[in-house]
């Protein structure tokens, strides 16, 4: 028996998450505490709001368990919000991230007038295109030597992998499509 796959689910649109997880035959758990975090091969960062999540992270003691946990070689996603919480740098910001992925990332670069929108993203390695729902999301505006750019929407990218963590502007948990947590979720 595999160990189930985490969803750090202390705000935000952590649910449809474990609904994916679940659709593509796994066990999804709940990730709040550092405790939680050590049942779980895997972690997903959903969306939600950057600023709050990161003060809980550093609040309840789980921050430095994720990134212990990475540092053990733990696979770690992170949808919109959880690209900004992995992110070494936010732009023209000052505000807690996780600092695990070689990446500095822009908040809500469609504009404040963009609330979201959806379209297809074309991700390197998968023959059809994704359906990329864009929710107040970020991008990514600089990428260190060992990140791989997966997916850019325009000339901005919007999908990004160093090693086993993956960062994603877009929510593919609110679509149909599996593609991405099956692949997440093999890793
Ligand atoms: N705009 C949010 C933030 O900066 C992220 C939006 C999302 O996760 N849907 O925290």
């Amino acid at each position: 028996m595999s160990s189930p796959v985490g969803v750090l689910a202390v705000q935000g649109d952590f649910e449809k998450h474990l609904q994916a997880v679940a659709d593509v035959g796994r066990t999804g758990m709940e990730v709040r505490t550092p405790e939680d975090l050590a049942r779980v091969d895997r972690l997903i960062l959903p969306g939600g709001e950057s600023t709050t999540v990161g003060l809980l992270l550093q609040r309840y003691g789980l921050g430095e368990a994720i990134r212990r946990a990475a540092a053990e070689g733990m696979p770690l996603w992170g949808t919109c919000m959880g690209m900004i919480l992995l992110a070494k740098e936010i732009e023209a910001r000052r505000q807690f991230t996780l600092g695990l992925m070689d990446i500095a990332v822009r908040r809500n670069a469609f504009g404040a007038q963009v609330h979201s929108f959806e379209d297809a993203v074309e991700l390197d390695g998968f023959e059809r295109p994704l359906l990329g729902v864009f929710i107040r999301a970020p991008i990514v505006v600089r990428t260190g030597p060992e990140v791989q750019v997966l997916a850019r929407y325009g000339d901005r990218i919007v999908a990004v992998r160093q090693g086993v963590r993956l960062g994603t502007s877009f929510h593919p948990e609110l679509t149909e499509d599996r593609r991405l947590h099956e692949w997440f979720c093999r890793w």
